[in-house]
């Protein structure tokens, strides 16, 4: 008896697809860390996000195809994993989004895929439903698309030219380290080179500087350490002006058939514990005024999984503390542990009117505002 095997529709697709798209966060998704793996009650292909002003709002993010043509060993999607295999087309694609958009429920579209074929046949088709969306449905609202390594420099500029933000993920520090993950990627060729054109062409005074480039790092998969990705940070927000870097955890036992145990690391919530001091890492430097060459490590180049690294730092620099209260700059304030952004506004409005005496004075003392009082004066 022959088996039927029904063609997947629309929905089959949208499930098999949003489980994949998962592991992709280089997005809007989220301002914390935990936000990226949060879907929505109305679909797994439901993002919620936060929005620069702070109000919160959906995301419709959406993996086109999982069919890939590449080899990356820490992602289950690539070519010789047996999965199940599914593209959407254009029109589907554009349809699904512009009912949830028309419906209120997302304010934008995130698109990204696996290589179906070749880079530019991929890029063809994520362009195709930005274009779409764009002149035919006059569509005026937040496209992010995904730029496919080793696509063509004509596509990845359509892609900047349709999108309001755009991502191309570096994966890992170095070409060394790629090696080690991809036989078909060409670090410079088709990851720098390209980040590096998206970079001009939306530097600030260019045509498209509203469009903001964002990427992500696979973290333990590549025997790569803390500092070789941190200084790779510094590279890209300081010269390539990049509006945001990810981090992903690689995650044992989805596909890394191919990868040596001393290559990644084996304790699940050790790596999680250190994509969580990434994104500390990141903050310092997009946030406090921290440079990569201030981040300390331990002799392996690794980050501390003990402490946050904005305290390793003031435990360093005991010459710099205890600051005073009444008289320090919003950039030193920051730099003291336990101190964040609100605290930080708070004590330099509240110090507009009167001298502030104790912690008392800016809030009710908890946890964090204890520990920020052994690096102030008052
Ligand atoms: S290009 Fe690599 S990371 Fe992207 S879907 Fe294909 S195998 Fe996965």
């Amino acid at each position: 008896m022959t088996a039927i095997i029904r063609k997947p529709d629309t929905l089959d697709k949208l499930k098999i697809l949003s489980a994949d798209a998962q592991y992709d966060l280089a997005c809007a998704c989220g301002s914390t860390k935990d936000e990226h793996r949060h879907r929505g009650a109305d679909g797994k292909w439901i993002y919620p996000v936060t929005l620069a002003n702070g109000g919160r709002a959906s995301i419709f993010k959406i993996l086109l195809s999982n069919v890939c043509s590449n080899d990356c060993k820490y992602c289950p999607l690539r070519q010789d994993m047996n999965i199940r295999r599914c593209t959407l087309q254009t029109e589907e694609t554009v349809r699904l989004f512009l009912d949830y958009y028309n419906r209120k429920k997302v304010f934008g579209i995130f698109i990204s895929s696996g290589v179906i074929g070749t880079p530019d046949n991929t890029a063809e088709r994520i362009n195709a439903i930005a274009r779409v969306l764009r002149y035919r449905h006059r569509f005026k609202g937040y496209i992010h698309l995904k730029v496919i390594p080793g696509s063509s420099t004509a596509a990845i500029e359509e892609a900047v030219s349709l999108a309001s933000s755009v991502s191309l993920n570096i994966e890992t520090p170095g070409a060394d380290n790629l090696a080690k993950l991809s036989n078909k990627k060409d670090y410079l060729a088709d990851i720098i080179e390209p980040m590096k054109r998206i970079s001009q062409m939306t530097a600030r005074g260019n045509r498209y500087e509203r469009v903001h480039q964002t990427t992500q790092f696979i973290v333990g998969a590549a025997e790569e350490d803390d500092r070789q990705i941190i200084r790779y940070m510094g590279g890209l927000y300081d010269r390539l002006h990049l509006n945001r870097i990810y981090f992903s955890a690689y995650q044992q036992g989805l596909g890394a058939a191919d990868l040596p145990a001393e290559q990644t690391l084996q304790n699940p919530k050790e790596i999680l514990t250190r994509e969580h001091r990434l994104y500390q890492v990141d903050f310092l430097m997009r946030k406090y005024g921290f440079k990569d060459s201030e981040i300390l490590f331990d002799e392996k180049g690794r980050l501390s999984l003990d402490k946050d690294p904005k305290e390793i730092w003031a435990d360093n620099h005991p010459e710099r503390f205890p600051i005073d209260i009444n008289r320090a700059d919003k950039f030193q304030l920051l730099r003291v542990p336990g101190l964040g952004l609100v605290s930080v506004n708070r004590i330099l409005k509240q110090r507009q009117f009167a001298k502030i005496r104790r912690i008392q004075d800016i809030a009710k003392p908890n946890k964090r505002l204890n520990k920020a009082t052994q690096y102030l004066k008052f």
